[in-house]
């Protein structure tokens, strides 16, 4: 009964070719069953098969009879029938991908062969990823082992509790060993690039910090702009106005904090003399800067002055970027938090 539906099987496998011959040749598998099949097909595609077509048939035998054993009957017939047809089912690749895997390692049928890893690849799970890796390196299959170092590696807890590991474990220990570098070395990367990512978050924000300053310094935003431009009539925020946002509470903080003015350290102010000092290095126009002229007032000590011109509304005359009075008390405020940054 099995044997007929083998027959069946890859005798439409081969119905889709043309005015095929007869079958010249049989393949035997690990059930007993035998599959017929065309020697000059199996010879095109597999250069084993070819080969094994070549040698004299055993003395008293009529026909080639070419066992295929080691893999469930169904996987040879999938296979044979892909020798026919180049097509692999889903249903196939389900059941029997490992096994096709293998089967198109030792017979050289590469089509096949990456049609299997990238099918198995897909398939992978905690329970099976550490036998496919050991597979995948067996039949030399370098894409599908990268994906099972990667899913070892990023589900490594659940996988080390598997039979599979521990079997690996116990009887390859240099298996064992080359996927801990391969996690350390995944460890490193993604720090590194965690790094980078982060330097990279960095510079974006102090380009956009200092192209809003050079924008406040220029034609003002909101609430902070040069004292012969009227910043009420600007009300509307600017593009980039949550780093402008900030970059003007820090101009406010910077004119108007307490701490700087009497002498003692205060990180916030700091913050904006490392933006100006920023500024200042790549400023093009230096001579005529009202960023540069911000940063040498308010380092020198010019903390009580700037204050008094906020008080009388003389805002500008010597310090370039100002706070309007009404800002003035919310300003103050933040100036007094200078210790709480
Ligand atoms: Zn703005
Ligand atoms: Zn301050
Ligand atoms: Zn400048």
């Amino acid at each position: 009964m099995e044997d007929n539906n083998h027959n069946s099987t890859s005798t439409s496998a081969m119905s889709s070719a043309s005015e095929l011959p007869e079958p010249d040749v049989q393949i035997l598998t690990s059930g007993g069953v035998c599959i017929p099949a065309h020697s000059s097909i199996l010879a095109m595609v597999s250069p084993v098969l070819d080969n094994i077509m070549e040698r004299p048939i055993k003395h008293g035998s009529s026909e080639r009879v070419i066992p295929i054993l080691g893999v469930p009957c169904d996987a040879v017939t999938a296979f044979i029938k892909y020798l026919y047809n180049s097509m692999c089912t889903e249903e196939q690749m389900e059941k029997y991908g490992i096994h096709l895997l293998v089967l198109s390692h030792v017979y050289l049928v590469p089509q096949l062969k990456q049609r299997c890893s990238r099918g198995v690849s897909q398939r992978l799970t905690v329970e099976n990823v550490v036998d496919v890796l050991q597979l995948a390196r067996l039949c030399d299959a370098p894409d599908l082992y990268l994906k099972c170092l990667k899913q070892v590696t990023a589900r490594f807890k659940a996988v080390e509790q598997t039979e599979g590991w521990k079997f690996m474990q116990e009887h390859d220990p240099w298996l064992e060993l080359h996927i801990l570098r391969f996690m350390d070395e995944a460890e490193s990367r993604k720090k590194r690039r965690w790094r980078q990512r982060k330097e990279q978050r960095l510079y974006l924000q102090l380009s956009d910090g200092l192209e809003c300053l050079e924008h406040i310094c220029r034609e003002g935003c909101t609430t902070v702009g040069p004292y012969d431009v009227e910043t009420a009539k600007k009300p509307s925020p600017c593009d980039k106005y949550s780093t402008c946002q900030g970059v003007q509470m820090l101009i406010k903080h910077l004119v108007l904090c307490k701490r700087r003015a009497s002498g003692v350290g205060c990180c916030r102010c700091n913050r904006m003399w490392q933006l100006l000092r920023l500024h200042s290095s790549i400023c093009d126009h230096p001579d005529s800067c009202r960023a540069i002229q911000m940063e040498s007032t308010t380092e020198n000590g010019g903390g009580c002055e700037v204050e008094a011109a906020c008080e009388e509304g003389l805002l500008g005359q010597s310090y370039v970027v100002a706070v309007s009075p009404q800002e003035k008390e919310r300003g103050g405020a933040e100036g007094n938090n200078g210790q709480n940054c």
